[in-house]
């Protein structure tokens, strides 16, 4: 592999990281998409586009969320763990920084009409409550089959003024509701912006949303700095659905190679059992909703279902960063079962008095498939709470 294939994390001018990425999308998305990337960067570093997002994520947000040093769970894994705490954004998880800064974005390409394909119905409460914040209409597809198991999520939406679409074909979730809101995009191309909620879909949103959630690692930096004279951890670890808020808080290490990078999947029953959703074990090159990455998918390119206690993580494929991270070895991918996510999230509540996000579990529970000392400085991204999972939290408590 040549140099700029090993140690170039940003997307060229097609969006390819390495060889993933890109634009795959039919003949009637290119006009949107088409104005999208010609756009965004010039429109994302415009004064009053960076003054209004900053302002949103102090004092909407809630931003900066704090770097908490985790003392009992430090000593519990011998070395110094730091929780950044995106679980205490406005919706509580990271969800939100993206949502903000997209639909500043659709303002400012004129836009009037937003939609959002959402699984669990975290991004489309968090697309729900930006669009009431900016008085835009919203439209939501979500799986007729998402929206029974997440009516909690459905009447928040609701309550928020969205219009919630069920998506009624094949299994009735998550990709079904993705084709819904392709669908309705190329039925409305002037007047509609797609929110997508992770860093996948067509070049630009993998770099786009990667940007928006940059600021996780941006302040890490500065935080960490204060605490410990230095702005570099050894390790950040975070868990991957899409891959949104592992490379947010990724994004300001990827060119510092003392970090290692962590990234956490689920396993769910094992990896080996037919349900789970860990990709870059079980994944293999493909397409999935307008990118080439890794996917969970047959010989003859059937998307698999995927399976993962945390409904954020049960996604069949990674972000092309990701799939890059991967194949280039610059992140080191760990894997980790519905139980011991499970346990690890019961570990912190005790430990912390945190009830982290069952995703976050993931994450909290790789801690002990590392090697680490007492000088290593670890920074877990806690990307959400776990008041969503309390039915699951509940059931397993028995
Ligand atoms: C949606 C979600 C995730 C997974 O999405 P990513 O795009 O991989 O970050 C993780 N944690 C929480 C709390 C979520 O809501």
């Amino acid at each position: 592999m040549n140099a700029s294939t090993t140690t170039n994390f940003h997307p060229d001018e097609e969006g390819y990281y390495g060889r993933f990425g890109g634009a795959y999308i039919p003949e009637m998305l290119h006009r949107n998409v088409a104005e999208l990337r010609s756009r965004y960067k010039e429109l994302l570093e415009d004064p009053s586009f960076r003054e209004e997002y900053a302002q949103l994520l102090r004092d909407y947000v809630g931003r900066p969320t704090p770097l908490f040093f985790a003392e009992r769970l430090s000593r519990l894994h011998g070395t110094q763990v730091y929780l950044k705490r995106e679980d205490l954004c406005h919706t509580g998880a990271h969800k939100i920084n993206n949502t903000v800064g997209q639909i500043l974005l659709a303002q400012r390409l004129g836009k009037k009409r937003i939609i959002a394909e959402t699984g669990a119905g975290q991004h489309g409460v968090a697309t729900a409550t930006v669009c009431a914040l900016k008085g835009i209409e919203c439209i939501v597809y979500m799986g007729e089959k998402d929206m029974e198991r997440q009516a909690p999520n459905v009447a928040r939406m609701r309550m928020l003024g969205a219009t919630v679409r069920p998506a009624t074909s094949g299994s009735k979730t998550l990709k079904d509701a993705t084709n819904e809101a392709i669908r309705d995009w190329i039925g409305h191309p002037h007047d509609t912006h797609y929110i997508i909620g992770s860093v996948v879909g067509p070049h630009p949103y993998p770099d786009l949303v990667a940007r928006f959630q940059s600021v996780i690692s941006a302040e890490v930096r500065r935080q960490l700095h204060e605490r410990t004279g230095s702005e570099l951890p050894t390790h950040v670890v975070a868990c991957v659905g899409g891959g949104s808020n592992a490379a947010g808080a990724f994004y300001h290490f990827l060119d510092e190679p003392s970090v290692q990078i962590i990234a956490v999947e689920a396993a769910g029953h094992g990896v080996e059992s037919g349900r789970s959703a860990a990709t870059t074990r079980l994944g293999t090159e493909g397409i999935l909703h307008g990118s080439r990455s890794l996917v969970m998918q047959t010989p003859d390119g059937q998307v698999v279902e995927p399976h993962s206690i945390s409904a954020g993580l049960d996604y069949p494929g990674i972000g092309p960063l990701h799939a890059h991270l991967h194949a280039s070895g610059r992140g080191q991918f760990l894997c980790v079962t519905d139980e011991d996510a499970l346990n690890a999230s019961f570990e912190v509540a005790r430990l912390e008095g945190i009830i982290p996000a069952l995703e976050t579990g993931h994450a909290f529970a790789a801690l002990r498939q590392l090697d680490l000392n007492e000088k290593d400085v670890v920074v877990v991204c806690l990307s959400g709470r776990g008041d969503k999972d309390l039915a699951t939290y509940m059931s397993a408590m028995g």
